[in-house]
């Protein structure tokens, strides 16, 4: 055999192995990839001076495009927590809850802002900084309708967002209503519009928002009280420690400077859209 017939079967034979192997990476590529340095992003952004952070666009009063900005009280505690870090540069990515941890493992935003509850079972695919805020999951219904809270919705349909923690516990506490899943805040209002599920459910101050920027904010009402606990976190990939870190000690230091407080209150104090009483704080840890 000569040797250019023997490399031409040796190119078919390599070719064939990698078609049975599939998408899998051959084990000595595995073996470099692993080996690889991770990206060390606080080490980027603190050298560009700039972040890409995935916002919400349709999830008043947290995110929501406007014009070719964003506004919402997330924006502000991310542009606050980037000042902070002394960042001049950012760029917000709008996401979804359906798509936000996806984003981030992809690597198309460094950070994720977007009333973003931290629960066990996302741990396990991001990391959160310490709390920012804190809700708790309602029930929004129509003026008119009989439903008094969460213990009404047997037989019932009620439409959440996909994504989100609302569809989880939905159906931990009313086993016997029906979900609708829609794929963001816009197509959920929408649907609950054209009367297409009985009550719609997420965090209170998302309802809230929905609520008072309908075309008639007089034909809702809230059903009940909130039924559980969403402390909301920056999401940032795993094993990005000095990144996490720097967002920890922004976050805490805007609460001891009191920025933190007149973010809140621009958003839900006295006389503000979205006036509310926030029973939240958070403990600094000591220097
Ligand atoms: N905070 C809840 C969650 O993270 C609901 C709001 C949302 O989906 O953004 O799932």
């Amino acid at each position: 055999m000569s040797t250019r017939c023997g490399l031409f079967l040796l190119a078919i034979f390599g070719m064939l192995l990698a078609a049975c192997d599939g998408d899998r990476p051959a084990p000595a590529a595995a073996a470099a990839a692993a080996a690889a340095p991770r990206e060390d992003i606080f080490a980027r952004v603190m050298a560009d001076k700039r972040v890409r952070i995935g916002v919400k666009a349709d999830t008043p009063p947290f995110g929501v495009a406007s014009g070719d900005t964003y506004v919402g009280f997330d924006i502000d505690i991310a542009m606050a927590v980037a000042k902070q870090l002394g960042i001049e540069q950012v760029e917000f990515v709008p996401v979804t809850s359906a798509d936000r941890i996806k984003r981030l493992l992809h690597g198309d935003v460094d950070m994720v802002v977007a009333s973003m509850t931290i629960t066990r079972y996302r741990e396990k695919k991001v990391d959160f900084t310490l709390p920012y805020f804190q809700d708790g999951e309602g029930l929004l219904v129509k003026k008119e309708s009989p439903i008094a809270s969460y213990l009404d919705l047997a037989g019932k349909t009620v439409g959440c967002v996909k994504g989100s923690t609302s569809s989880y516990y939905m159906k931990q506490v009313a086993p016997d209503c029906a979900t609708k899943v829609y794929a963001n805040f816009d197509e959920l209002m929408a649907g609950f519009d054209k009367d297409e599920v009985d009550a719609i459910t997420t965090d209170t101050l998302i309802l809230i928002g929905l609520m008072k920027n309908a075309r008639e904010p007089d034909a809702y009402r809230l059903a009940g009280d909130r039924f559980t606990t969403e402390p909301y976190g920056i999401a940032v990939p795993e094993n990005q420690s000095r990144w996490r870190d720097a967002l920890d000690s922004a976050i805490q230091e805007l609460w001891e400077n009191g920025r933190w407080q007149v973010i809140c209150d621009s958003w839900f104090g006295p006389g503000a859209k979205y006036e509310t009483s926030v029973n939240f704080s958070i403990t600094p840890y000591p220097h």
